[in-house]
């Protein structure tokens, strides 16, 4: 059950708790108990058992969806699981909630909040990763694009230390003609280096991946939809699987514009900019 696949060893201390945390995932316990899983500001990943939440009174249930921001009190035993006592909702509640009630939006949100369940040790704080989190997911509601996912694992991966050099060869040091992502080498590969399994990168998605490495979100956004938010999203979490060597679920990307999904997104897009 345990999601990170790693011991949980005895907590060094006892007691009661709060933090400001994004619900990650959730799971039935037993009849009427949750486990959720979050990633608070100050005390990294959570695992918390919410008693009586699939109760129709509960009195937290509804605030504890994967994707929600809370402001949460806990119990620490000497257990691997904490208790949960309350939650309120926290800062944003908006934003998120509309997350929550477009299908499509919440898809990506929950690959989002997967790679960062893998990425992250219980009880380990990471408030870096905590913030791009947070700040993934507001943008995912307020302008949602292609790119965010793929954006995201890329940036997953510069906090972890473990993005891929997208500026030269990593094995001749050339600056052009790059054919490949050598991902096992941590580079880009070009046409004489090339190892026969890399996957293939164009020119575009190049110029993306910098973008997105070089704190230009903002330009990657702003280009037409080309191949290249297919390819930074595949690659993104390619790096993250090798990272953490366990297979990443992403669903497909948000529809074109025209589907309902698209549609949807795209009208909050508009309002958002309003
Ligand atoms: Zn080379």
């Amino acid at each position: 059950m345990a999601s990170a696949g790693v011991p949980v060893s005895a907590p060094d201390w006892t007691g009661p708790y709060r933090d400001r945390a994004v619900v990650l995932r959730t799971y039935r316990l037993a009849e009427a108990d949750r486990i959720i899983v979050l990633l608070g500001r100050d005390h990294g990943k959570i695992r918390g058992v919410a008693k009586g939440v699939r109760r129709t009174r509960s009195r937290f249930g509804a605030r504890l969806e994967p994707a929600s921001l809370v402001d949460i009190s806990l119990w620490r035993g000497r257990g691997e699981l904490d208790t949960i006592t309350g939650a309120d909702s926290a800062g944003n509640v908006e934003q998120l909630t509309a997350l929550r009630e477009d299908l499509v939006l919440l898809g990506r949100a929950m690959a989002m909040l997967e790679a960062v369940d893998r990425l992250t040790l219980e009880r380990t704080p990471a408030p870096d990763l905590y913030d791009r989190l947070l700040r993934g997911l507001q943008s995912l509601v307020s302008h949602p694009s292609v790119l965010s996912v793929g954006a995201f694992l890329w940036r997953l991966a510069q906090l972890e230390g473990v993005a891929p050099d997208v500026e030269r060869c990593v094995h001749c040091g050339a600056v052009a003609e790059f054919v490949a992502l050598d991902i096992a080498h941590g580079g880009l590969a070009c046409r004489r280096c090339r190892p026969p399994a890399a996957p293939a990168v164009d020119a575009e998605t190049v110029t993306v991946l910098r973008e997105i490495l070089g704190g230009r979100l903002a330009d990657a956004l702003a280009r037409p939809e080309g191949t290249a938010a297919e390819a930074v999203e595949r690659l993104g979490v390619a790096v993250l699987e090798q990272h953490i060597e366990r297979r990443l679920r992403v669903p497909p990307l948000l529809g074109p514009v025209g589907a309902a999904g698209g549609r949807s997104a795209e009208a909050r897009g508009r309002r958002a900019h309003r």
